[in-house]
């Protein structure tokens, strides 16, 4: 939509980039304001190249291949891990085949909407885990992933919709912590 990329564009201040959002000032923001700029917008796309890549890029297709990364498979969908992370714990609900969300039909949508709930109880009863957020991507391949990251218990200030931010910025689990627990949630899911 141009009209809305106009918009935003004639809302830029003098060095050409919107100013910071109210985001910020939150206690959670992983960032203080003092030299944060935004990035100008720039780039617009219609039609939007597809966002599937081949499944042979596919990282989500290869953990589906791969047994200590499999923690459940269902009809449709499995649930998976990443090999390494830097939160008590990571899940993403996959389809079994490469497709999008927009390609499940309405027996995929119970199916996910179980594994869903599923999931979030298994990561929630995990020791040392204060909350889980639930999330929608594709992770950059065009396969359907709902992601569920368990924020450690006691650490506020990683709550909320900044926590794949700060993810990004600490360092990983010890692999044998991690392992134990996705033991723990394939055992859950059974
Ligand atoms: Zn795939």
């Amino acid at each position: 939509m141009r009209e809305f990329l106009e918009r935003a564009v004639a809302a830029v201040g003098d060095d050409g980039r919107l100013p910071l959002g109210g985001m910020v000032d939150w206690e959670v923001f992983p960032f203080d304001r003092d030299g944060l700029r935004v990035r100008p917008l720039v780039e617009y796309a219609d039609p939007e190249p597809d966002r599937r890549k081949p499944p042979e890029e596919c990282k989500t297709c290869v953990a589906l291949g791969r047994d200590d990364l499999v923690l459940h498979t269902g009809e449709r969908l499995a649930v998976i891990r990443p090999a390494r992370t830097s939160l008590p714990f990571v899940a993403n609900i996959v389809s079994r085949t490469h497709e999008v969300l927009d390609d499940l039909d309405d027996d995929g949508h119970v199916e996910l909407g179980r594994l869903i709930g599923r999931t979030y109880g298994a990561l929630r009863a995990l020791d040392g885990v204060g909350n889980v957020h639930v999330n929608k991507w594709e992770n950059g391949t065009g396969h359907l992933s709902v992601t569920l990251l368990a924020r450690p218990l006691g650490v506020l200030q990683l709550r909320g919709s900044n926590l794949p931010v700060w993810a990004d910025m600490l360092p990983n689990v010890p692999q044998d912590e991690y392992d134990a627990r996705a033991d723990v949630v394939r055992a859950a899911l059974a």
